[in-house]
């Protein structure tokens, strides 16, 4: 009973077999290695996007940072939500790598950005001329970091918003297949077509061992983003072990198979939360997280037995009133099992002998 993040769980055998396959031989280093090749002919490919540029660094972080410093100068500002990961979660990476932009914090429900919000943030900015910070870029996550789902219709929304004022937009898809397969739109849709410029194309969240992969849509950055790579010291030498693994991902659609079966057992979870007495979903469930509360009895129970998760916010104590309810957030990965799901949610309801 996993649930604390999809990054517990382990690699999928085909990544790890990939591995082992690229272990033979020699291979030229930082990026010249055909395995890259082929990895940016899928990516390509599954985009319709022939003129991209893929680059592939270890973390989130840096594929968040570098993309953010290519499209952002650092008297502008990076537009995104307030509970973006870019904000809460990369101990100023974004600012840092920029070289000092600002972050423009929005407040929205479900931690989805509304045009609305959106415009009245970007046209605030920007009116006390050279006092002010200039507007920079927007930056959207989706999957959303309250397990939300933006559907290519919202994300072409906001980048209309954005190019109104001529900013160019960022998505973070550190799980960004988990929200693919619950939009149910094809690649391209989800980004270029409806105007995203760059993507951070998230590979470990969702089965890697550690390799996300940078999309630049429009290759006039991309001279800029390999030196800033080198210089952020992201440029890995024996590079067609990251390769490997995305272009393991990559092929058949295993990145869409993963991501279906973490979203199943996300769904499985809501549901079942959602029908307890006492419980209640914070969000609505749309990908692989789900963020729900129930009397803290249940959770001294869940905890007890060796369940994993997070009490979310996380200043919550397990010592207290049995009913009192708490809020928690699981994250569900590929490997999650239905038995994980269903034992989880008997100690939950109670009903149940603990598991030492
Ligand atoms: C996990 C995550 C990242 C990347 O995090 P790293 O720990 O740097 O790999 C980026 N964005 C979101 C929304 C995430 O959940």
């Amino acid at each position: 009973m996993h649930f604390a993040s999809d990054n517990t769980a382990p690699v999928p055998p085909q990544v790890l077999e990939a591995l082992i396959a690229a272990n033979h031989g020699y291979a030229m280093p930082y990026g010249a290695d055909a395995l890259m090749g082929e990895v940016r002919d899928r990516i390509r490919h599954a985009f319709e996007a022939p003129e991209a540029e893929i680059y592939l660094v270890a973390t989130g972080t840096a594929a968040n940072a570098l993309s953010l410093a290519c499209l952002c100068p650092p008297w502008a500002t990076v537009f995104c939500h307030r509970n973006a990961h870019i904000e809460e979660d990369e101990c100023g990476a974004p600012e840092f790598y920029t070289g000092g932009a600002k972050l423009t914090l929005i407040d929205t429900p479900h931690a989805r950005l509304t045009p609305g919000k959106l415009e009245k943030a970007i046209s605030f900015t920007g009116r006390g001329g050279v006092h002010n910070v200039q507007r920079g870029v927007v930056s959207l996550t989706n999957a959303t970091e309250a397990g939300t789902v933006y559907s290519a219709g919202e994300v072409a929304a906001l980048c209309t918003v954005a190019k109104g004022y001529g900013l160019p937009v960022h998505m973070d898809g550190a799980r960004f297949a988990n929200a693919l397969v619950r939009a149910g739109c094809t690649p391209a849709e989800m980004t270029w077509k409806a105007g995203v410029d760059v993507l951070s194309f998230g590979g470990t969240k969702n089965g890697l061992m550690g390799v996300e992969a940078v999309v630049l849509f429009d290759p006039s950055r991309a001279w800029e983003f390999e030196l800033r790579r080198k210089r952020g010291a992201h440029l890995f030498s024996k590079h067609r072990y990251l390769s490997a693994q995305m272009a393991a991902y990559l092929r058949d659609d295993l990145w869409l198979k993963l991501a279906a079966r973490a979203n199943a057992a996300a769904t499985r979870l809501s549901e079942g939360l959602a029908a307890l007495p006492g419980a209640r979903l914070l969000h609505p469930s749309e990908a692989n997280s789900v963020f729900a509360e129930w009397p803290r009895a249940g959770h001294r129970r869940a905890q007890k037995a060796g369940a994993q998760y997070y009490l979310w916010p996380m200043d919550q104590t397990l010592t207290g009133p049995d009913d009192a309810p708490l809020s928690a957030r699981m994250v569900c990965s590929w490997s999650t099992t239905d038995e994980d799901v269903d034992a989880f949610l008997r100690l939950v309801k109670g009903k149940t002998t603990e598991r030492a």
